[in-house]
């Protein structure tokens, strides 16, 4: 199976045609609600693909959080280990989109800052049952890190997605098979520009030198290259009508960990996840918009 840990937010997308400047209103927003979070869409992914997936977060005592747990079931994950943190809202992100596509967003982490490492403690067992634990950073670090420990001391493997990017230490990075990056934390991690295939070609075999034990990075429309190794390998994506590009990462991490937890190899892995998170830019919205197997299949 695989563990989950990480965010779990409300979203609120509000198409408007400009944005308000300092105290101005604008009133012809048009507000949609979507389940979110990169932890709980990375969990939803990996269960619609078909993987026995348990989801550690955490949200608030307001009312959004019922339904978000719920949604995370619906889409077959094990939301258990969710609990509900008295005095906090439940994570939210607001998100205006104007017509020319361009997002702005504000995240309120509100519950899923209260996820600590004794939770993670607590959930030893359940680690250990899984043979693949996927984190990313919207949740404080040092749950992250001990996340990682803990599966490392369980013999799971653990699949880091370095979203948004921080400064991590060299025993993380150690610990991480593989460390996953787009080209922007990529390029953070290595503080040099990342630029297209060529330019991933090159980094990944410098985020393994950082530490991490094999590294992935996405390419957006041109796919993903994956260090594992001696070797460096680059996976194309296929060529797919473009509605919505929220989720795509999602949607690829949640892909890779379902395939590494049945087993496959690293790079078989991520040629499939390419090919998830290529049919995830085809509708819209980032849960709305996960692939059924039968979907990524067909590319
Ligand atoms: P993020 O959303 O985290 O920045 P990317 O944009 O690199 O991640 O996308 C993740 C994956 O989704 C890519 O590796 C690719 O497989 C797929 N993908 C994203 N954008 C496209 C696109 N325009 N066409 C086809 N596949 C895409």
């Amino acid at each position: 199976g695989v563990f989950v840990m990480g965010s779990i937010n409300q979203d609120f997308v509000l198409r408007v045609e400009r944005r308000p400047g300092p105290g101005e209103t604008v009133t012809d927003a048009e507000l949609s609600l979507h389940p979110g979070g990169k932890g709980a869409n990375q969990a939803a992914a990996a269960a619609l693909l078909g993987a026995e997936v348990t989801f550690l977060g955490r949200v608030g005592d307001d009312g959004l959080g019922e339904p978000l747990v719920r949604n995370l079931e619906e889409k077959g994950a094990d939301a258990s280990l969710v609990e509900r943190v008295p005095g906090r809202s439940t994570g939210a992100a607001f998100i205006t989109v104007t017509p020319d596509g361009e997002n702005a967003i504000t995240v309120a982490p509100g519950a899923n800052r209260a996820l600590s490492p004794r939770d993670v403690e607590a959930a030893r067992e359940r680690i250990a049952a899984c043979r693949v634990l996927v984190a990313q950073m919207e949740i404080p670090r040092e749950t992250v890190l001990r996340g990682a420990r803990v599966a490392s001391e369980v013999d799971t493997r653990v699949l880091l997605n370095l979203a948004p990017p921080f400064r991590v230490s060299r025993e993380l990075l150690s610990l991480l098979d593989p460390l996953v990056v787009n080209e922007h934390e990529a390029a953070f991690l290595l503080e040099e520009p990342v630029e297209g295939v060529e330019g991933a070609l090159a980094a990944a075999p410098k985020l393994r030198r950082l530490g991490a034990r094999s590294a992935v990075i996405t390419l957006g429309a041109a796919g993903a290259v994956v260090a594992d190794g001696e070797s460096v390998a680059h996976f194309p994506a296929p060529e797919v009508e473009v509605v919505d590009t929220t989720g795509a990462g999602d949607a690829f991490v949640g892909a890779l960990a379902t395939r590494l937890a049945a087993g496959e190899a690293l790079k078989e892995a991520v040629s499939y996840a390419v090919r998830a998170g290529a049919a995830a830019v085809t509708s819209e919205g980032a849960q709305g918009a996960l692939p059924t197997p039968e979907v990524v299949e067909r590319l």
